[in-house]
C-alpha cells in the first residue's frame, strides 16, 4: 500500500511509525508531518484540509489509503470528497463520512444521537438565538456547576464549567449573542455536571463490527496537580488501572455496541476510529464526549502497546471484515509524558535547538510533535514540542523512565509535569 497520513502532531508521528512497520507499507506520505514523521516516510508541504491539493497528490503518486490523523479533514468532509469523485473513488479514506464526524463536530448531533440510542450520556438542553431567553431562566434554576459547551469544534476551549450562575449567564451570553467561539457556540448545550474519573477507550469499525484497542488516560491540564489551563494534552497512562474487566464489560455493552449499531441502523458510513471520551460515576461509564479519531497523546501509548499490524487491520476494516481479526495487547504498561514550550497553553516561542533527544529502544520512543528539521537541527515549531513513551512491566520503573529522559532531553524554555500517572502507583 501507499500510504497519505495526514497530520502533524505527535498522534501522526506515532501512527507512522505503528504503520512503517507494517508488511504492507509499501511507501508512506505525511501532509504536512514534522521531524518525527519524516524519519519513516516523505513529509509534503500539503494542509490537511487542502482537498484538492491532497486530489492531485493521491492520483499522480497512485495512492491506496488516505489515513486523517486528526478531525478538522474528516469534519470538513474528506471522506465524502473522495467518494463522489469518480478519480478518487477507489481510494479509501479510514474514517468516517461527514455525518458521522458531526459524532464529534456537533455537541448537540452527538447528545441527539446518545438519546435516540439509550446511551448513558449527562442530562442536558440545547438553545440558540430562538430559545435564548428560556435558556437563561433555565440557566438560573440549574444546579451548580454549570456545563456549557459550544456545539462546534472550538480548538478545545468550547466547554466551559461554572461555578456561579451569573457567571453562567454571562458565558451563555457571549457565547450565542457575541459568538465567543464563532459560529461553533451559536448553539450551546448546557449539561448535568458529572462527577467521577476520565478515561479514553478506542475503537476501530467498519461499521458492522468492532475492535476495542487498548484503553488510556490522559491528562489536560498545564499544572501538576491537574490544575491552570486546559491543553492538548500532557500525558497518558494505558491501560487505565480502574478500567477492569467488569467496568470494561458495562462500556461495551451500554456505549460501544449501541453506538456501532446506531451508525449502522441510520445508515451513517463509518469506517475509522471512534474515541470515546467516557467518565466512570461510581463504576457506571457515562459518555462525555465522542471523537471520531484517536487521541494525542493517547495514541502515543495505545499505539505502542497494540501488537497487530495496524495495515492489516486497516485493510479488514475497507474489506468489512474486521470481525475476522483478533486484538493482541502488549502486557506492559506504557507511559508518556510531554515536553511543551515555556508559555504553553498560551503564547509561546518556537525555534529553540532540541538536543540529546535518544534513539528508539524496545522500551522507549520518542514522538515528535511541534519540531521541524532545519538542516542539521530539530528545533521547537509548536506548542507541545514531543512525548517521551516509555514501557515496562510495571507502572512506577515506566514512569520514572519517562522522567528520567525528560530531564536529558533539552531545550529553552521545556516545561513538562513530573506527577503523570503517579497517582496509580
Ligand atoms: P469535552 O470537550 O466535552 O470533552 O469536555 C472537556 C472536559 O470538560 C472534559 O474532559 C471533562 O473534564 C469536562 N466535562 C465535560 N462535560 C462534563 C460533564 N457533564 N460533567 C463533568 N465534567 C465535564
Amino acid at each position: 500500500m501507499k500510504i497519505l497520513l495526514l497530520g502533524s502532531g505527535g498522534r501522526e508521528h506515532a501512527l507512522a511509525w505503528k504503520m512503517a512497520q507494517s508488511t504492507y507499507c509499501e511507501q508512506l506520505f505525511i501532509a504536512p508531518g514534522n521531524a518525527g514523521t519524516a524519519q519513516y516516510g516523505q513529509n509534503l508541504d500539503i494542509a490537511v484540509s487542502d482537498f484538492e491539493k491532497i486530489k492531485a497528490f493521491c492520483i499522480e503518486n497512485a495512492i491506496s489509503l488516505v489515513v486523517p490523523g486528526s478531525e478538522e479533514p474528516l469534519v470538513k468532509g474528506i471522506y465524502d470528497y473522495f467518494q463522489q469523485d469518480a478519480a478518487l473513488q477507489h481510494i479509501p479514506v479510514m474514517g468516517p463520512s461527514a455525518l458521522g464526524a458531526q459524532l464529534e463536530g456537533s455537541k448537540a448531533f452527538a447528545k441527539q444521537f446518545m438519546l435516540r440510542h439509550n446511551i448513558p450520556t449527562a442530562a442536558y438542553r440545547e438553545f440558540s438565538e430562538e430559545n435564548y431567553e428560556e435558556g437563561v431562566a433555565y440557566l438560573r434554576a440549574h444546579s451548580l456547576p454549570i456545563v456549557l459547551k459550544a456545539d462546534g469544534l472550538a480548538a478545545g476551549k468550547g466547554v466551559v464549567i461554572l461555578n456561579d450562575h451569573e457567571e453562567a449567564v454571562a458565558e451563555f451570553s457571549q457565547m450565542i449573542k457575541e459568538a465567543k467561539f464563532g459560529d461553533a457556540s451559536r448553539k450551546v448545550v448546557v449539561e448535568q455536571f458529572l462527577t467521577g474519573i476520565e478515561l479514553s477507550v478506542f475503537v476501530l469499525t467498519d461499521g458492522h463490527s468492532y475492535k476495542i484497542l487498548p484503553t488510556a488516560k490522559d491528562y489536560k491540564r498545564i499544572g501538576e496537580g491537574d490544575t491552570g489551563l486546559n491543553t492538548g494534552g500532557m500525558g497518558a497512562v494505558s491501560p487505565v488501572p480502574f478500567a477492569g474487566k467488569a467496568f470494561m464489560d458495562l462500556v461495551e455493552e451500554r456505549i460501544i455496541r449501541p453506538t456501532v449499531a446506531g451508525l449502522e441502523k441510520e445508515q451513517i458510513a463509518y469506517n475509522g476510529f471512534i474515541f470515546f471520551g467516557l467518565i466512570n460515576v461510581d463504576g457506571d461509564p457515562f459518555v462525555i464526549e465522542y471523537n471520531c479519531r484517536m487521541g494525542d497523546p493517547e495514541t502515543e501509548v495505545v499505539m505502542p502497546r497494540l501488537q497487530n499490524d495496524l495495515l492489516e487491520l486497516f485493510k479488514a476494516v475497507q474489506e468489512g471484515q474486521l470481525s475476522a481479526q483478533t486484538i493482541y495487547e502488549d502486557a506492559r504498561v506504557a507511559t508518556t509524558v510531554m515536553l511543551v514550550a515555556k508559555g504553553y497553553p498560551e503564547a509561546y516561542e518556537k525555534g529553540k535547538v532540541i538536543s540529546n533527544i535518544p534513539a528508539p529502544t524496545q522500551d522507549q520512543l520518542v514522538f515528535q510533535a511541534g519540531t521541524k528539521a532545519v538542516g542539521e537541527d530539530i528545533l521547537t515549531n509548536g506548542g507541545r514540542v514531543l512525548t517521551i513513551t516509555s514501557l515496562a512491566a510495571d507502572l512506577g520503573i515506566a514512569l520514572t523512565h519517562s522522567r528520567q529522559t525528560a530531564e536529558i532531553i533539552d531545550f529553552e524554555g521545556k516545561y513538562y509535569r513530573r506527577d503523570i500517572g503517579f497517582e496509580f502507583v
